[in-house]
């Protein structure tokens, strides 16, 4: 169990703000921007130093909005500081995601000098992508997204790409594969466009869990037709290790999801940034002292609804794989413990044709 003493914080150093304006998102382009709101450098200590302080290996994920909005001298002082942290031993791993439009040979040399992992938001295609992630005047992303991923795999630290699957591709699985294949680009993961939180005027762009296990299960065949290893799609690789007895997990998979908490520019604490910012998942800030938030009566409440939903789930033949799934894939207003029929009907679609394919192999 988390203790907040295990937590991978998400970072949003900017809270929402964002240079695109994408269709599916709910921030609203720079609208209200200023320096003033990115996090300050007192509360950057105070992040670094609170989840650093108990224990021993730390990812920090920088995401926003676009993380690169706070400035390369926010990343220069958040390295400053881990780095006396690094001097008492602590493993200490840095991954940010962009959409990559903002990427230059200077940010560039800073990610490839600090070890940073890169990871880029591309959604296919020009005409797949350009549909959805545009700037607030309407102007399509792909052009600069593509000069940024450019720029970072000359600098040998592009991490792949999170690919979001919505209703403009979700009916082209060939179409996308091939596309970033035939850019050589191997590192993947196709994320599911759904309603986040309070962003109610996105459902036209959104798609179901049977469209998504659609397009999955068609990906994993072409992924089983390509047979190169080089190719890596981060759901599949967790479901098939998993199926193997190995033990690659992606998040979704973990069944602990009080593990992944959001830190914003003022240093609050929230739940798992798929969540609204509501006040049920608000544990305290890094401003506390650790203790006081490990001890926060919400995220206790938290907790015990996912070790309820845990109980629940254990009769599933795919539990082994699925642990529970998503939380927000599966609490219907964080106030059910019962799993969304429509979601584990489809999840268990696609861990049954995989197991299948898999046995038709004979390698279980
Ligand atoms: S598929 Fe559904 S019932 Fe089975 S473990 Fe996952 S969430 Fe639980
Ligand atoms: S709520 Fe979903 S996205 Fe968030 S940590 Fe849990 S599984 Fe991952």
């Amino acid at each position: 169990m988390c203790h907040l003493s295990v937590a991978t914080p998400i970072i949003k150093p900017i809270n929402g703000l964002c240079n695109l304006s994408c269709s599916y998102c709910y921030t609203s382009g720079l609208k209200g921007y200023s320096s003033k709101n990115r996090m300050s450098l007192e509360t950057l200590k105070a992040v670094i130093d609170f989840f650093c302080n108990n224990q021993d290996e730390i990812e920090f994920i920088w995401h926003g909005g676009e993380p690169l909005l706070a400035g390369l001298e926010f990343y220069q002082e958040a390295v400053r500081i881990q780095q006396s942290w690094k001097k008492r031993g602590r493993k200490i791993s840095n991954f940010l995601q962009t959409n990559a439009t903002l990427i230059t040979p200077e940010w560039v040399r800073f990610f490839v000098e600090n070890d940073f992992f890169i990871g880029v938001s591309l959604d296919g295609p020009r005409k797949f992508h350009d549909q959805v992630r545009f700037y607030p005047n309407g102007r399509g992303s792909y052009d600069d997204v593509m000069r940024g991923i450019g720029l970072l795999r000359r600098g040998e630290i592009f991490n792949g790409i999170i690919c979001g699957i919505s209703a403009v591709n979700y009916e082209f699985p060939e179409e996308t594969l091939n596309f970033f294949l035939g850019e050589n680009i191997k590192k993947l993961k196709f994320a599911r466009i759904k309603n986040i939180g309070h962003c109610d005027n996105v459902s036209g762009i959104t798609i179901s869990p049977a469209q998504y296990a659609d397009f999955m299960i068609t990906i994993f065949d072409l992924w089983l037709e390509v047979d190169d290893p080089a190719v890596e799609i981060r759901d599949i690789q967790s479901v098939v290790s998993l199926i193997l007895g190995g033990n690659k997990r992606e998040c979704i998979y973990m069944g602990q999801c009080d593990q992944f908490v959001t830190v914003y520019s003022d240093g609050s604490i929230y739940g798992c940034g798929s969540f609204s910012k509501t006040d049920n998942l608000y544990f305290g800030s890094v401003l506390d002292e650790p203790s006081i938030v490990r001890s926060n009566s919400r995220l206790q409440i938290f907790r015990d609804l996912l070790e309820k939903r845990r109980k629940f789930c254990r009769a599933c033949d795919w539990y082994f794989i699925c642990k529970g799934g998503c939380a927000k894939d599966c609490y219907e207003y964080l106030d059910s413990v019962k799993p969304l029929s429509k979601v584990c009907e489809n999840l268990q679609r696609y861990f049954r044709h995989i197991s299948g394919r898999i046995r038709s192999y004979n390698l279980i």
